[in-house]
């Protein structure tokens, strides 16, 4: 089964692929990570979304789709992928339609998480992640068990993205109003968008996510 989480940045679209990578064996497909490990590799790529992504702009369809592209070919999505941060904008949602039918693929679910915005700059200040493994946590929602370890490897070093300021997140929400939200009607046309509480608890919305992709043929790994 193949999904696209979509919200504005904060609304729990990396918590809830993280998850559903364990639970249903998908795969994670974060764009933005991908364009920060080539930032951090400093490919040509990463030299070229730096600047970019440091605004909080967009990095060109181009270079999104032929990495999205290549992913999804990958043996690791057989049992399906999560994307999360893909389509951004109208032009995406398309070319990933396109591009997938090509391959015989499709996108069975589209998850909205929707969220109080006034809040979200709140959740994003807070957020930080494992240096090692990527686990994501929040100062207040979602702290480490013991202060300072990472649940999940142990680890004592932690990142915060450079992009999680105040000032840059007021443009992101700008930008996915004016780009992301647009998108909504071309999934609901074709049947294909669930809206969900994104402001609810996370064992919550994990619940209504399980539910829909469960009653839509998801089968977790423990009954594969
Ligand atoms: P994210 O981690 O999803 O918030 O993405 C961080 C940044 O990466 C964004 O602010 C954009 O600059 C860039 N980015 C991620 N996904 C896309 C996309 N689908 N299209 C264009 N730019 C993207």
């Amino acid at each position: 089964m193949n999904i696209i989480l979509l919200g504005p940045p904060g609304a729990g679209k990396g918590t809830q692929a993280k998850r559903l990578e364990g639970r249903y064996g998908f795969v994670q497909i974060s764009t933005g990570d991908m364009l920060r490990a080539e930032v951090a590799a400093d490919t040509e790529i990463g030299r070229k979304a730096k600047a970019i992504m440091e605004r909080g702009d967009f990095v060109s369809d181009e270079i999104m789709i032929a990495m999205i592209e290549s992913r999804v070919q990958k043996p690791d999505c057989a049992r399906g992928f999560i994307l999360d941060g893909f389509p951004r904008t109208e032009s995406q949602a398309r070319a990933l339609d396109e591009m997938l039918e090509a391959r015989g693929l499709k996108i069975d679910a589209v998850l909205l998480l929707e969220v109080d915005e006034p809040l979200l700059i709140e959740r994003i200040a807070g957020r930080f992640a494992c240096a090692k493994c990527g686990a994501s946590y929040h100062d207040t929602l979602k702290p480490t068990k013991v202060p300072g370890v990472c649940d999940v490897c142990g680890s004592h070093e932690f990142v915060h993205r450079p992009d999680d300021n105040r000032e840059t997140v007021a443009k992101r929400l700008d930008v996915y109003h004016q780009q992301t939200l647009p998108i909504l009607p071309y999934y609901e046309r074709a049947g294909r968008l669930k809206r969900i509480d994104g402001m609810a608890s996370i064992e919550a919305i994990s619940a209504v996510i399980d539910h829909y992709l469960e009653a839509h043929g998801a089968k977790p790994l423990s009954e594969a």
